[in-house]
């Protein structure tokens, strides 16, 4: 069909579902925003201007929401794993309006300027050819970002968007060679959700560090390395949300990072904007 017939055919069609969503022989959309403005009275609700709520008999500012404070959604993708088997799994994208470049966020690890710091981003979202694969490495796409730091560069903790309260360290020991993982509540969709924060292929733990203790923001969790990586000094850092209704307190090292108890996310969905005002 030559392009000026498609686009006929294609109006053709549109028309006649117009009309028979006229007639009501099509569904009626409902509105995925019904029940987040249930309980507002509809009249008074109309009768305020955009970006406030009636309360009262005066319409007040909705305060404003940041981006990242809303739910995430999760996509499933496939992959080929090195065996050649597809694997389904689900993943967080990067939601569109935070920034692609990697340079626009706060890392664990200080970044040093014109260095190619990142040797390897999040890929679990591309198509499976596009994803990171070799003979030398373990895993068939990335889940994280590569950090290029020297070796022994101290690797200190950094606050989740919206975050709430301190972050907790729930492992300490081997999970992508030497690992620490932290679980961080942020403020999400109205609720909250868990987050885990893996260092992975340290060259060690800060000492003293242990599973159950609270961090804050700078504390530091352990130092630069290739262990479980030799050869490849980096940080790995991975971000994971806790599925609802999964507690990952004594979880063994390799369920934290099992698809059906935590969903591996895009970092830049929660880490910290660089030139961000940070809240108190
Ligand atoms: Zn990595």
């Amino acid at each position: 069909m030559d392009p000026l017939a498609k686009a006929a055919a294609l109006c053709a069609t549109l028309a006649a579902l117009s009309a028979a969503a006229e007639r009501g022989s099509l569904p009626r959309a409902v509105s995925p925003q019904a029940s987040e403005t249930g309980g507002v009275d509809d009249a008074l609700s109309s009768a305020c201007p955009a970006g406030t709520l009636p309360d009262g008999n005066a319409c007040v500012p909705v305060p404003e929401q940041a981006a990242g404070a809303e739910e995430l959604s999760a996509e499933q993708n496939t992959h080929r794993d090195r065996l050649g088997r597809w694997v389904v799994y689900e993943q967080i994208p990067r939601r569109p309006e935070r920034p692609a470049d990697y340079r626009a966020y706060r890392y664990p690890v200080p970044l040093r300027d014109g260095q190619r710091f990142v040797s390897s981003g999040y890929d679990l979202h591309l198509p499976s050819a596009s994803q990171r694969r070799g003979a030398h490495l373990k895993a068939v796409g990335h889940g994280g970002i590569d950090i290029s730091q020297a070796r022994g560069t101290e690797v200190r903790i950094v606050d989740l968007e919206h975050q709430v309260g301190d972050a907790e360290v729930v492992l300490s020991g081997e999970l992508f060679g030497n690992s620490v993982v932290t679980r961080h509540a942020v403020r999400e969709g109205g609720q909250l959700r868990e987050y885990l924060v893996i260092y992975g292929h340290l060259d060690g733990q800060a000492p003293g560090l242990r599973a159950g203790m609270n961090l804050r923001e700078g504390s530091l969790v352990g130092f630069v390395g290739d262990s479980g990586s030799p050869g490849d000094v980096h940080l790995h850092l991975e971000v994971r949300r806790v599925r609802d209704g999964v507690a990952v307190k004594g979880l063994a090292p390799r369920q934290l990072v099992h698809n059906a108890r935590t969903v591996v996310c895009d970092p830049r969905n929660v880490l910290p904007l660089l030139n961000a005002t940070r809240t108190p």
